[in-house]
């Protein structure tokens, strides 16, 4: 992955190829940081979209019709009540897959999880053929994980980033449950 040297930073949008042949139009400050923080869990809180790729793998490894759900023509994973009080969103739900002690049950036990949860805190869109990524407005509010550490976001966007997302006719991932 080739980055901008530090001389570079703020002079606003940059492209970075992330893999082969593949760029990102990176949006935001070069010299964020992040590393999720145990027992935050926020974004899991939600249901996940699953894009077509996320649900053939899905399928492998849970039932479909106990965790996923159907929301404007897409799918995604489902918010389900959850009788606890810890990582659990206001209303008491959380993701299907959240388990009480805040750990992913399916990257846990599959090594595997949806797409959309190795982009967070980002968010990725189309925009004249080109896939930009920014830090989502949800994540300033919300994720603890941003500028707490000293890795570097845009020195890692591969690990943020899965090369399925510029295979994808409509990456967007404002879409929520
Ligand atoms: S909101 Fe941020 S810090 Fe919290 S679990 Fe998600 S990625 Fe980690
Ligand atoms: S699938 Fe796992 S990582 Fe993704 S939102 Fe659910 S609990 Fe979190």
């Amino acid at each position: 992955m080739s980055t901008d040297t530090p001389s570079d930073r703020g002079a606003g949008p940059r492209r970075i190829e992330v893999y082969e042949g593949r760029e990102a139009v990176v949006e935001f400050d070069p010299d964020l940081t992040f590393e999720c923080v145990d027992d935050c869990t926020w974004c899991c809180h939600h249901g996940v979209l699953l894009y077509d790729r996320d649900l053939i793998e899905l399928a492998a490894r849970a039932n479909l019709a106990e965790t996923t759900t159907d929301f404007r023509g897409e799918k995604f994973v489902t918010r389900e009540p959850k009788d606890r009080e810890a990582h659990v969103d206001e209303d008491g739900n959380a993701c299907a897959f959240l388990r009480e002690d805040g750990l992913c049950s399916l990257h846990l036990e599959e090594d595997w999880k949806p797409t959309r949860c190795s982009v967070f805190p980002l968010g990725v869109w189309l925009e004249e053929g080109d896939l930009h990524v920014d830090i989502r407005d949800s994540a300033h509010d919300h994720c603890d994980g941003l500028n707490v550490s000293d890795r570097r976001v845009i020195e890692n966007l591969e690990a943020f980033l899965p090369e399925v997302l510029w295979d994808l006719e409509n990456p967007d991932s404002e879409r929520v449950l």
